[in-house]
C-alpha cells in the first residue's frame, strides 16, 4: 500500500458513479471503504486495500461502525463521498408518499449521517474533504422531479452551510451536481411513462455520451487539488444536455 494515500469512504459503491469512483481511486492505490446494501457487487471488483460493508446509509449506527472499523485498519478518513442516493420521479399530485419518504431518508438523512460521522475528526485534524452528490436538479427545477428536487436542493443547501462552518477548520465540503448520466438510478422510478419520457428526452437532444467514469474522474480531480483549493460546486453534464 502507498502509505501517502489516506482512507477514502464511498457510499453507494455498488453501481453507477460510486462503483466507477471505487475503480478510479483504487487504480491510484487509495485504501477504500465501500458501502452499499449489495455487498457482492463491491466485493466482485476485487480491489486491493479495500473493505466492503453492507450498510444502509440511513442507519447511522451501522454506518458509523463500518467507518470506525476501516479507520482502525487504514487510519482516519480523509475523504468521504456521500454518493448513495435514490431517484423516484413522480407527479406530486399522485405519487405515493412512501416514495418521498424513501428519498428524504436516503438522499438527506444518509448524507447528514455521513457528514457527522467524519466531520468532528476532520475539524480536530484541520484536514479532510467531504463531497456530497447533489444534482443539477438541486439547482433548478425539472418536471416530475418535485420530491427528488426537494432532496437535492436540500443537499445543495446543507453542503453550502457546512462548507462555511468548516472553512475555518481547513476542511473542504464540496457538492457535485451532475446532469443526466446513464446508471441504474432511473430504475428506482415506478412510473413507466415517466421513465420513457426521460429516456426519449435524452435521446432527442443527444445527451447520451457522458459516462459514470467521467463523473468519477471529476470527483477524484476535485479531491486531488491541494487542500487549500475548494471546488465548492461542480456542475457536470453531457455537452448536448439542453436543460
Ligand atoms: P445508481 O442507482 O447507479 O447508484 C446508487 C447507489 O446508491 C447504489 O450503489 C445503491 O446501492 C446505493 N444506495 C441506494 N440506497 C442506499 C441506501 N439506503 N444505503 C446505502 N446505499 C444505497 O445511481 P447513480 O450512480 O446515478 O447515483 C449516485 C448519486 O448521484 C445519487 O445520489 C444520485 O442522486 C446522484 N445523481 C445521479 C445522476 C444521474 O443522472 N445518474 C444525476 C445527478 C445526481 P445498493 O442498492 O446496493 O444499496
Amino acid at each position: 500500500m502507498n502509505s501517502n494515500k489516506k482512507l477514502v469512504v464511498i457510499t453507494g459503491a455498488s453501481s453507477g458513479f460510486g462503483l466507477e469512483m471505487a475503480k478510479e481511486f483504487a487504480k491510484d492505490g487509495y485504501p477504500l471503504l465501500l458501502l452499499a446494501r449489495r455487498v457482492d457487487k463491491m466485493e466482485d471488483l476485487n480491489l486491493a486495500n479495500t473493505i466492503c460493508r453492507k450498510v444502509d446509509v440511513t442507519n447511522k449506527a451501522v454506518f458509523e461502525a463500518a467507518v470506525r472499523e476501516a479507520e482502525g485498519v487504514y487510519g482516519k478518513t480523509d475523504l468521504i463521498v456521500n454518493n448513495a442516493g435514490v431517484m423516484l420521479l413522480g407527479d406530486l399530485s399522485t405519487q405515493d408518499p412512501l416514495e418521498w419518504q424513501r428519498m428524504l431518508d436516503v438522499n438527506l438523512t444518509g448524507v447528514m449521517n455521513g457528514m457527522q460521522i467524519v466531520m468532528n475528526d476532520m475539524k480536530e485534524r484541520r484536514f479532510g474533504t467531504i463531497i456530497n452528490l447533489s444534482s443539477i436538479a438541486g439547482l433548478k427545477p425539472f418536471g416530475n422531479h418535485a420530491a427528488y428536487c426537494a432532496t437535492k436542493y436540500g443537499v445543495t443547501g446543507m453542503t453550502e452551510v457546512v462548507r462555511g462552518e468548516l472553512s475555518s477548520y481547513n476542511v473542504r465540503v464540496l457538492s457535485i451536481c451532475p446532469g443526466a448520466v446513464g446508471t441504474e438510478l432511473l430504475g428506482n422510478t415506478t412510473d413507466q411513462g415517466i421513465i420513457d419520457g426521460y429516456n426519449d428526452w435524452k435521446e432527442a437532444v443527444g445527451a447520451t455520451n457522458i459516462t459514470p467514469a467521467d463523473v468519477a474522474r471529476t470527483i477524484k480531480y476535485a479531491y486531488e487539488m491541494p487542500q487549500s483549493v475548494s471546488l465548492r460546486e461542480i456542475i457536470i453534464t453531457d455537452t448536448m444536455q439542453d436543460a
